[in-house]
């Protein structure tokens, strides 16, 4: 059952890795594919030389071109780099954050009206926890950079960052070279959102969870894959090991990974930071579940079945607050100390995290990356979980290999209880680190802009 169940996502992942590209007949494919143009001797076909070597000048980033080679390899025909005319590198992302501002982050009304909203480098897709498609998302993007164009002749930069996946950046290469010219006025920037463990004194744990964008990616780079691959298999076997546990301290409730995998959706969450959770919830809900079906004489599978059907991923105290379990049968002991050595934590002095990385680990999997640059994410929440923030922040940038350039000090997304002069405190400690500012949403929804 357990093989079963993993076979079925990694197949998902391989289907979508088998997608290949195919792009559409269309005039602008023979025009950008067309390298032959300089062979043409006559006087008129000289002239559509000269157009072809116009839109030949057209800058193409290393990157593009990196990306282009990937997918030629794993096309049934080769990809022209200009076809990836609208992927922007790390590097020159580098080049534009000085020149944008806070409000050129906010994605309000009044500056999507007004055009100045200029860039939104932090969102995600159902590739990993948003509900958009990238093809929407990436429509959306668009849209508003033809308009932004248009009145500015500036273009709208746009990153999607999933959560420790590349596939959502696979499908964007794919649209985007199937329809170069759509995406004209777009700089489309691949990234990503890794997350690693790290000590954090003020919190109960005292370990927690913190995330780097990572900005102009190879999605098809082998050592980024591999390192993708890696720290999914780590979750998988983990929550494996957490139900296997589970079971041994309760033999009468009946846990399993497909059971698990459907309530608490492993497909959509099994790549995410903070998976323990999700399968610590699972088994305090089944376990509470089973004794609730052995007081009234029914079936647990049946009646866990009924109960999560509406409440996907639910903890007890949510299936108390909704009336779906009796008050008196609470949180069991038994699962707190499986939890306790499946969840990231600190033993000597060490971080211990069985399905989470370390700071190390992501440095090392991106280091030998072209032209690539991170940013603290949501820096503030890491912030709020240490004593010396600055001190911590500082480590990180000095260890990462060069690597941490920005932080995300316009972040769109802070709860409300966070007060703006607190971030803005911490973006003056990151100024003095020397670290430049960017910012987005960190939009999950299924459409870019709320407002359009
Ligand atoms: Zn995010």
């Amino acid at each position: 059952m357990k093989v079963s169940s993993i076979n079925s996502s990694s197949t998902n992942i391989a289907m979508q890795q088998r997608r290949t590209f195919t792009p559409p007949p269309s005039k602008a494919r023979i025009f950008y594919n067309d390298h032959k143009a300089t062979t043409y001797s006559s006087g008129i076909l000289a002239a559509g030389v000269g157009v072809i070597y116009l839109l030949n000048t057209k800058h193409i980033s290393t990157l593009a071109k990196s990306i282009a080679h990937s997918m030629s390899k794993i096309s049934a025909e080769p990809v022209a780099p200009k076809r990836l005319a609208s992927i922007m590198s790390g590097d020159e992302l580098l080049t534009k954050l000085p020149h944008l501002t806070k409000t050129n982050y906010e994605a309000t009304p009044e500056n999507i009206q007004k055009c100045i909203l200029k860039a939104d480098l932090h969102s995600h897709s159902n590739y990993s926890d948003g509900t958009g498609l990238v093809k929407n998302l990436l429509d959306d993007a668009t849209d508003y950079a033809d308009v932004l164009f248009n009145k500015t002749r500036q273009k709208f930069i746009y990153a999607l960052s999933d959560h420790d996946t590349v596939e959502g950046l696979k499908e964007a290469m794919t649209i985007m070279a199937g329809n170069p010219e759509r995406y004209n006025n777009l700089n489309f920037v691949p990234a990503i959102e890794v997350s690693f463990a790290h000590k954090a004194e003020k919190t109960g744990n005292p370990c927690e969870i913190a995330e780097l964008l990572v900005y102009g990616i190879n999605p098809y780079s082998p050592k980024v894959n591999k390192f993708l691959d890696n720290i999914r298999q780590k979750r998988t076997d983990m929550i494996h090991n957490f139900i296997k546990e589970a079971s041994k301290a309760c033999p009468l409730t009946k846990f399993s990974f497909d059971e698990f995998s459907k309530y608490y959706e492993f497909e959509k969450y099994g790549n995410l930071m903070n998976i323990h959770w999700r399968v610590y919830h699972y088994a305090q809900t089944k376990h509470a579940v089973t004794q609730h079906a052995s007081r009234m004489n029914q079936n647990p599978e049946l009646l866990y079945a009924k109960i999560m059907e509406n409440s996907k991923g639910a903890s007890i105290g949510k299936l108390h607050d909704d009336g779906k379990l009796p008050a008196d049968i609470q949180e069991s002991e038994a699962f707190k100390d499986i939890m306790h050595k499946y969840e990231p934590h600190v033993e000597n002095g060490k971080i211990i995290a069985s399905s989470e990385n370390t700071f190390e680990e992501v440095i090392n999997a991106f280091k030998d990356e072209k032209g690539i640059f991170m940013a603290f994410a949501h820096p503030f929440y890491y912030a709020e979980r240490v004593d010396n923030p600055a001190e911590g922040l500082k480590y990180f940038m000095e260890h990462s290999n060069g690597l941490i350039k920005a932080s995300e000090s316009f972040h769109q997304a802070y709860q409300s209880r966070i007060r703006p002069e607190d971030i803005e405190n911490l973006q003056k400690e990151t100024e003095k680190l020397g670290l430049l500012n960017l910012g987005g949403q960190d939009n999950h929804n299924r459409k870019l802009f709320e407002y359009n």
